[in-house]
């Protein structure tokens, strides 16, 4: 597969900038903070080390540009994010390289992650001639009404590390149509993925100010950010607990406040499904990524009746998948992102063992070989977890997998809705009368039936209940909700004063 480079792009070792008001700046002090390949330790660049004023000066940036930019016409915005989708799909493959070393995840998967932008820019470029508001009738004569959308102002985009260009585009791109200008702070594993966003949208024609970009900690630009009086949308994903605090901040300044956050996940499979394809399934949601997905599968809840042939199953396929560098074809499942999550992950071993569960395969850190450098942790699995224990209640954030044993279906669809999070499930069975009453019982944002925990496609709202959300959408027609406020013009051409609701 050919590669093409995107201006600016990878050299190792690189300083990289903060891009602010069009033009590229290092941190005030002139600081940075390194960046490191999770797979192999080695050093991949230095990124500014910004802080309060970095991030007020790209908030006067994007609030001066807001105002050309919401009168630029939506078709011709949308327009902008059409050739953005074009040039992700030239610069695809040095964008998922690039993704891999600085996070880990195995290049089919990033280059997924890649076309879940390109795909999202094309649906918001298309938005750009919609973004539909609606006219109904009214109840006088001689007058008329119709709802529009505008743009809301400053959106700050704060995003996380596992899907470092999808979740950005997300964010920026239905926030660009409808006329918004942007800050966005990338996670600080991988500031180079969203740098590398923002050098196309810059290529691919957006005005100075319109989208901006500045590097640091969540405790300083996050924070100088989510109190920002000028910053209007804070549009949020990352965990439950950073997301409680950004909702509480950001609520003494009156801020619309979208969070995406943690997921407890479940494949459901019953008496009747289909292992051997209930197998692929699990083994994908629950270990692509290496488990570092929101949407990641972390509890089997299988059917007493087919437990133990779900588990002859399992087992031998989840100790022949091949751990290793992401950039190797052969590779199956990559590293974790760092070292302190690696130890968070091992301590879930050690919280589940010690609650009563059996731990059928993995449960260890691994350094052997080629691993040696870098952050790997062996695919586990855990049986006779109960539906109390903290591994079965608590999200893990990698490649841990708890079986939960029921007994029938409607044990089964309370187990999957009983846990603090509310963003996937999956069912597997072949009676259509139990996936109607899945659909109809299940409390998640998305239900898979007969597929893994994981796979939203970005036509539709993506978002989840409970801990994971507070009731906002990504992506789809929804996705523009957050970025929009609604605003209703009555026009009254009668030549004379009507009153509404005033009886005659
Ligand atoms: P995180 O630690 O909460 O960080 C997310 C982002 O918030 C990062 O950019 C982080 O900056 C920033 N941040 C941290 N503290 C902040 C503060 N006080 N003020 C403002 N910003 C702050 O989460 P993560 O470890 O990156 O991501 C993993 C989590 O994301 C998991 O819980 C996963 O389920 C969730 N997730 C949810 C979805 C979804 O759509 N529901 C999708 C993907 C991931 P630093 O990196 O500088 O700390």
């Amino acid at each position: 597969m050919s590669t093409v480079t995107s201006p600016g792009s990878t050299n190792l070792g690189q300083t990289y900038l903060n891009f602010i008001g069009g033009s590229w700046q290092p941190a005030q002090s002139g600081q940075t903070f390194p960046n490191y390949n999770p797979a192999t330790g080695e050093l991949l660049g230095h990124f500014p080390l910004s802080g309060e004023a970095e991030a007020n000066a790209a908030v006067a940036a994007a609030k001066a540009a807001f105002e050309k930019w919401r009168l630029v016409p939506a078709p011709k915005r949308g327009e902008i994010l059409f050739r953005v989708g074009e040039l992700m799909k030239q610069y695809k493959e040095d964008l998922a390289r690039t993704m891999t070393m600085e996070m880990g995840k195995v290049l089919k998967e990033t280059r997924g992650d890649v076309q879940e932008g390109i795909d999202m820019a094309y649906y918001m470029g298309g938005e750009g001639r919609r973004l539909f508001g609606y006219s109904v009738p009214v109840e006088l004569s001689n007058k008329s009404g119709v709802a529009m959308r505008d743009p809301v102002g400053v959106v700050a985009c704060i995003t996380p590390w596992n899907f470092p260009i999808a979740i950005p585009t997300w964010k920026m791109f239905p926030a660009l149509v409808a006329g918004n200008t942007i800050v966005i702070k990338p996670a600080s594993d991988t500031p180079h993925s969203a740098l590398r966003l923002v050098e196309i949208l810059h290529e691919a024609g957006i005005p100075e100010g319109v989208v901006n970009i500045v590097f640091g900690p969540g405790g300083t630009v996050g924070e100088a950010l989510i109190h920002h009086p000028d910053v209007a949308v804070v549009s949020f994903t990352g965990s439950t607990e950073s997301g409680r605090h950004v909702a509480i901040e950001g609520a003494k300044t009156l801020k619309r406040v979208s969070l995406e956050m943690g997921g407890k996940n479940a494949v459901i499979v019953l008496d009747d499904a289909d292992l051997n394809l209930a197998v692929e399934g699990i083994l994908w949601s629950a270990y692509g990524t290496t488990g570092q997905r929101c949407t990641a599968c972390s509890r089997v809840i299988v059917h007493k009746a087919v437990r133990k042939q779900l588990l002859d199953l399992l087992v031998p396929r989840i100790e022949a998948l091949r751990l290793g560098d992401g950039l190797d074809e052969s590779v199956d499942v990559g590293p974790v992102i760092n070292a302190s999550q690696l130890e968070k992950i091992h301590s879930y071993t050690e919280i589940g063992k010690n609650e009563g569960a059996t731990l059928l395969t993995g449960g260890s850190i691994t350094n052997e070989g080629k691993l040696a450098r870098g952050h790997f942790y062996r695919p586990t699995l855990f049986a006779d977890v109960t539906p109390t224990m903290r591994l079965a209640q608590e999200e893990i954030f990698g490649p841990v997998l708890s079986v939960i044993e029921v007994g029938s279906f409607e044990e089964a669809i309370a187990v999957n809705n009983d846990t603090p999070f509310g963003l996937s499930s999956a069912i597997y069975t072949q009676d259509n009368n139990r996936v109607q009453r899945a659909m109809r019982d299940i409390t998640t944002g998305i239900l898979y039936v007969n597929s893994g925990t994981t796979g939203a496609e970005i036509q539709f709202p993506f978002g989840g209940t409970r801990g994971t959300g507070n009731g906002h959408r990504e992506a789809g027609l929804a996705g523009l909700d957050v970025f929009t406020e609604w605003k209703v013009v009555y026009t009254d051409y009668s030549g004379k004063l009507q009153k509404a609701q005033i009886d005659q």
